[in-house]
């Protein structure tokens, strides 16, 4: 047994939900015993119409922009922050990492200044709500309660292969002097292993970048491996410095639990889906 697999065995599953304002969100205890305000949004509480229905929180939807503010409004008073104090990422699939200060506070809004492209923010102000958006892709939670500085990663596949994870962290340490061993990290709600089936062309980028992390199997009925992103995410942050002990996945498959929006699940069935909302404020 490789020595990640016996790290693997340390990292922590499990959710808690919590309901405000009509909205249902999930949430990492490992992060919330440790005073970190994050959560992750489920589909439901929002004005938007069917595909979209209803808490649409994407604005490259094809969903009406009122629709979208109101659900924006609905969610910050739920979630107990002031929307003007949100920096929504500016996400490519790629694994670039902006640093979140007051002067970016509003920035990602229609019309407004946004970030360069990016799937990770960081910050160490109080005054500000890091944004990610999902549906598939893990939303990563990242927090240290001993420096007050906290992550928000947007990882589809492509930038789970690209380490955006450990790149985030890496940035925290930089930028704010944390040290590893005291982040906690949370990887919410999105596709399982058993859902994300790929080809050999994806198979084979992840054994290239992961040789070590047991991270796919192959199902002969289908024909198509499986990938375990959670899985993925967890080595490259302990790759990072990260304890295993310190990581926590909710477990929540976006794809098989209808109260989430899929873009996999959906595209097929409607052609697109909304968008859900991680937040985080240190
Ligand atoms: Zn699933």
């Amino acid at each position: 047994m490789t020595s990640f697999e016996q790290e693997y065995k340390r990292v922590m599953k499990g959710y808690t939900l919590a309901y405000s304002g009509g909205i249902c969100f999930c949430l990492l205890p490992l992060l919330s015993e440790a005073g970190c305000d994050h959560g992750f949004t489920q589909r439901f509480g929002g004005v938007s119409p069917a595909p979209m229905d209803s808490l649409n929180l994407g604005h490259n939807r094809p969903d009406d922009p009122k629709n979208i503010d109101e659900n924006y409004k609905r969610f910050a008073r739920a979630a107990g922050f002031a929307l003007d104090s949100a920096a929504i990422v500016n996400y490519c699939h790629g694994d670039g990492v902006e640093v979140a200060t007051g002067h970016e506070r509003g920035y990602g809004f229609p019309g407004g200044p946004r970030f360069p492209e990016c799937d990770g923010l960081v910050t160490a102000d109080p005054n500000v709500t890091l944004i990610t958006l999902h549906a598939d892709c893990m939303p990563v939670f990242l927090f240290d309660p001993v420096k007050k500085v906290g992550g928000m990663v947007h990882a589809g596949w492509k930038g789970a292969s690209l380490r955006i994870g450990k790149k985030a962290v890496l940035r925290m340490i930089s930028e704010f002097g944390c040290d590893s061993r005291d982040v906690l990290a949370g990887i919410g709600p999105s596709i399982c292993q058993d859902c994300f089936e790929v080809d050999d062309d994806v198979h084979s980028i992840f054994a290239e970048a992961f040789p070590k992390a047991e991270c796919s199997i192959y199902d002969d009925a289908r024909q198509k491996y499986l990938i375990d992103l959670w899985k993925i995410m967890a080595a490259q942050l302990v790759e990072a410095g990260i304890e295993p002990q310190h990581i926590q996945i909710s477990g929540q498959c976006t794809c098989c639990n209808a109260d989430y929006f899929s873009y996999r699940r959906d595209k097929k069935l409607y052609g697109g889906t909304g968008a859900m909302a991680a937040y985080l404020r240190v």
